[in-house]
């Protein structure tokens, strides 16, 4: 049985679950394929009625673990399932759909879901089934000329045909297009809602954020982060950015230098880090005050995909690059329809002035200095997973 010390809280992840209540329990799993560690010591406990989803980069483990999990292949450490081992648990109350699933292909979508409902004493109504899979009118349809979308849904039907109280799903709604992913969402959350417990992987993280009460990210192995998506956005998804397209980004920078906001320059404008929906109001008045217009404005959270990107290394800024080249006199001069001269030297020395109180108050600012290294060490630090 699973030990309260298990690795995954030796390594300060932890299930953060109740593990007497759990449908799923898996402890210090292991699988090596010579010398690959596929799975490398990942415990976990999903509850009754819980979606854990199960996100990573490919070759992470993730169809490891769920064949781990569901004794499709063979691990070291402890897997239960409404407390048996795999292998033995009563399969009616199991639905698995792996990530490679060829079913008979010259079997119509009916006969295929009706085969596997042939395989329980009780099973549920077919014709409801198709119906909720969205595959009326295709029911009659040989698998192998259904679309890549509808094949996934049959898939999915084969899952779901013996009602199960656990559901396995590895990248459920790969190929589908978005309506059919909506579709099978909320045909998924009112099997939640009915008390299924759903694993499921993703790569989509719409799916995540949508679906799980739980995420785990999966690398190299190892479990390194649990916890609800909104947990894992607030912890890596950094802040909400305001971008604003603008022919007149120097003023505007200076602008809102000079009102206190982080203006970072970009090739389309500018960009606000860590602004509340509040002060949206308060940045817009400040260009207007100094004439710059805005093309476009648009406001985002962070998501769970960029607490991915950041956990897996691979974000790369939002909104763009931003540039290096400084808010010369020209360039105000440009865009103020100012020309050089006395006017464009005070307005470079009132630029300068700006950036660098602002840079003594936020310690962070890029958009206005006029030094490229200082701009340059800005960038690195706004793309933090870019040089990992
Ligand atoms: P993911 O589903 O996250 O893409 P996998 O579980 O498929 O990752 O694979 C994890 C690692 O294990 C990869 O390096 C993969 O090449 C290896 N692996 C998976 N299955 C096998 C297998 N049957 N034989 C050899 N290596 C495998």
């Amino acid at each position: 049985m699973v030990q309260g010390d298990s690795d995954a809280e030796r390594d300060g992840v932890g299930t953060g679950h109740d593990r007497d209540n759990g449908v799923l329990l898996a402890d210090d799993l292991t699988r090596t394929y010579g010398e690959t560690r596929a799975l490398d010591g990942v415990s976990l406990a999903v509850e009754t009625g819980e979606v854990f989803c199960c996100i990573g980069p490919n070759g992470a483990g993730k169809t490891t673990l769920v064949r781990a999990l569901c004794g499709t292949t063979d691990s070291e450490g402890e897997v239960e399932i409404f407390d048996s081992p795999p292998t033995e648990v009563d399969r009616s109350r199991v639905g698995l759909l792996p990530q490679e699933f060829a079913p008979a292909a010259r079997l119509t979508a009916r006969e295929l879901i009706a085969y596997y409902a042939g395989l329980y004493e009780e099973a549920r109504d077919l014709e409801e089934l198709l119906a909720d899979l969205g595959l009326e009118g295709s029911e009659g349809t040989r698998y192998e000329n259904l679309s890549g979308g509808q094949r996934r849904r049959v898939c999915v039907g084969t899952a779901l045909i013996n009602d199960p109280d656990l559901l396995f799903l590895d990248e459920p709604t790969t190929g589908i297009d978005p309506a059919g992913r909506h579709a099978l969402w909320d045909l998924l959350e009112e099997r939640v809602a009915g008390g299924t417990t759903i694993f499921l992987t993703t790569h989509d993280m719409a799916e995540a954020e949508r679906l799980a009460d739980r995420v785990g990210l999966l690398a190299e192995g190892r479990l390194a982060e649990v916890g609800a998506p909104g947990e894992l956005v607030g912890r890596h998804g950094g802040e909400s950015r305001l971008t604003i397209d603008t022919r007149q980004p120097a003023v505007g920078a200076r602008a809102l230098a000079e009102a206190g906001y982080r203006a970072e320059r970009r090739k389309e404008g500018l960009a606000v880090a860590d602004v509340p929906p509040r002060a949206i109001d308060g940045i817009v008045r400040a260009l207007d005050d100094r004439g710059v217009g805005i093309d476009r404005l648009a406001w985002r959270q962070p998501t769970l995909e960029d607490a991915y990107l950041e956990l897996t290394g691979t974000a790369v800024g939002s909104g763009g690059d931003p540039i290096e080249a400084p808010s010369t006199p020209e360039e105000i001069g440009e865009e103020t329809g100012e020309g050089g001269g006395e006017d464009a030297l005070e307005a470079e020395a009132d630029a300068d002035g700006a950036a660098h109180t602002d840079a003594t108050e936020t310690g962070t600012d890029a958009s206005a200095d006029t030094g490229t290294e200082a701009a340059a060490e800005a960038d690195r630090r706004a793309r933090p997973g870019e040089n990992r």
